[in-house]
């Protein structure tokens, strides 16, 4: 592939052939003057994209939206969400154009999309644009987020703009060149439900049916099996973002990406010390996307999806409404078999015993009351996967030390061990396998604000570090210690804003 080869990006568009009222044409606007921060090269490869030519100035100009490559056919999709509960008509992309879909190594389609982009048809008041700070934030978060194995859109590139953006005060212009399975939400289906178009609903559902769901084409109701695939995806999500203290902070319906990927790093993060209340977003005042409301709120979304698709599940509206209840009735079966599966394996159980769920609980629990850090609590169990009681030893000491209350600690290390003495797999497999789930890189809010204080600066060496540190977050990296440490008093960052 030349360096300056017009066609590095393979595009098979397929959303942009669906009817002219799902989404508005338009190119992105133009910026004065784009600097590129970095280019993901292991994901730009496996789009099948040159990184070396996305470095080049006529690279960096696709990036940031300055040249249309052949073969894209931008536009911003509409739809609408339930933003807090409060049902908004029309949302859609103010900020961001979809370029096109490419197919990525392995056979799979990616939407490649610019936020940040410039106005759109459905920007309302916004300025269409983002600053560098969220930018940096979601590039992170959602690179660290694919490195724990969890679903989620990927970020490619960050350009900034040479121009600003008002926001609290002045800040640097950015774009992000994000990549996602599809850019598809619960929202999009809301728009269509709400104009009662079940012309373009069927549309809508065959393509996101075809596009992700495959397999509910052999069922004898594809929009059932379609519902039931959306619901067994985003209970998995779930349980998993909880599995490394994660929280979204704006699960609004229009957040909820339809294809069971994490999607829109808002004011979202990585809890510190364990609480199930805790919230960090700015606007999230009542606490509705705290971290143990998730599941609830899923649910929540996963209703209203289930209602825009009512008249293709059955013409009968009762008959529709019956069934589709059932499948939302699994949800929380189908969230508690992934939670419990994967705190079991984070507390080293492989065999099945009676009060292994309460047991990993028990320790939840012991963690809120005494304060411990939710990442470090569980990596360093990983050190203690003998069964032999050890109370006195140093790495006894430096977990229970994460416990306000070490004897608390110490109390559910005893039960824990004696739980252990019935497993079957080898101390050294335990201790692999929990350290392949309990990562020990976590991307900790004080070193996001940190890499983005420098940004400011114009310093982009604490990206790069973290991004890089965050690539392996289950291996201990020598030198790399700090990065593990939660906040000191004075670094603790209450709350991420919206300010977008
Ligand atoms: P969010 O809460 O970030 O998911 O955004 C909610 C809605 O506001 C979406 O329709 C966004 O496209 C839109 N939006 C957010 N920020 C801007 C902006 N700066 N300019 C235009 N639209 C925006
Ligand atoms: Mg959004």
């Amino acid at each position: 592939m030349g360096l300056t080869s017009s066609n590095q990006f393979k595009f098979d568009n397929t959303y942009s052939k669906l009817p002219e009222h799902f989404f508005a044409r338009l190119d992105p606007t133009p910026v004065q003057k784009p600097s590129l921060i970095k280019v993901n090269h292991l994901l730009a490869r496996h789009l099948g994209l040159d990184p070396n030519f996305l470095e080049t100035p006529a690279g960096t100009d696709v990036l940031v939206g300055n040249r249309v490559p052949e073969g894209a056919e931008p536009l911003a999709m509409a739809y609408s969400g339930h933003q807090f509960g409060g049902w908004v008509p029309q949302l859609g992309d103010g900020r961001a154009i979809l370029l096109g879909e490419i197919i990525d190594s392995e056979g799979r389609r990616q939407d490649v999309h610019l936020k940040g982009a410039g106005r759109t048809p459905f920007s309302r008041n916004g300025d269409g644009r983002a600053w560098i700070g969220p930018i940096l934030r979601e590039y992170i978060l959602s690179e660290a987020m694919a490195a724990l194995q969890i679903p989620t859109t990927r970020a490619l590139a960050v350009t900034t703009t040479g121009e600003t953006v008002m926001r609290e005060a002045s800040f640097p212009g950015a774009v992000l060149a994000r990549v996602a399975s599809s850019h598809i939400r619960v929202g999009t289906f809301q728009l269509f439900s709400a104009r009662q178009d079940v012309e373009a609903l069927q549309l809508l559902s065959n393509h996101v049916i075809d596009r992700h769901y495959p397999e509910a084409k052999n069922s004898s109701n594809k929009y059932l099996a379609l519902l039931e695939g959306v619901i067994t995806r985003q209970a998995e999500l779930i349980a998993k973002w909880m599995a490394v203290g994660f929280i979204h902070g704006v699960m609004n319906t229009d957040n909820m990406s339809i294809s069971g990927e994490t999607i829109d790093y808002g004011p979202c993060a990585f809890m510190d010390t364990y609480h199930p209340e805790t919230t960090f977003s700015s606007i999230d005042r009542m606490g509705r996307y705290a971290y143990a409301k998730q599941p609830e709120m899923a649910l929540w979304n996963l209703s209203r999806f289930a209602s825009t698709i009512l008249p293709l599940i059955n013409p009968n509206e009762e008959t529709a409404v019956k069934a589709a209840t059932d499948r939302l009735n699994c949800f929380q079966e189908n969230f508690d078999l992934v939670w419990s599966s994967t705190f079991r394996s984070k507390i080293g159980l492989l065999g099945h015993h009676d009060g292994d769920t309460g047991l990993a609980q028990d320790l939840l629990n012991c963690m809120a009351a005494n304060k411990a850090d939710f990442t470090l609590t569980f990596r360093r169990l990983c050190d203690l996967s003998t069964s032999k009681d050890t109370k006195k030893s140093n790495l006894d000491v430096s977990f229970t030390t994460l416990f306000k209350d070490q004897s608390a600690a110490e109390y559910w290390l005893v039960k824990w061990r004696a739980r252990l003495r019935l497993e079957e797999q080898s101390e050294l497999d335990r201790q692999t396998n929990m350290r392949a789930m309990n990562p020990t890189y976590i991307p900790r809010n004080h070193r996001v604000e940190e890499v983005i204080r420098a940004a400011l600066r114009e310093d982009f060496s604490p990206f790069e570090k973290l991004v890089d540190v965050l690539s392996l977050p289950f291996d201990d990296q020598p030198k790399k210690f700090d990065f593990q440490n939660p906040p000191q008093q004075s670094e603790i960052v209450l709350e991420t804003f919206c300010g977008t």
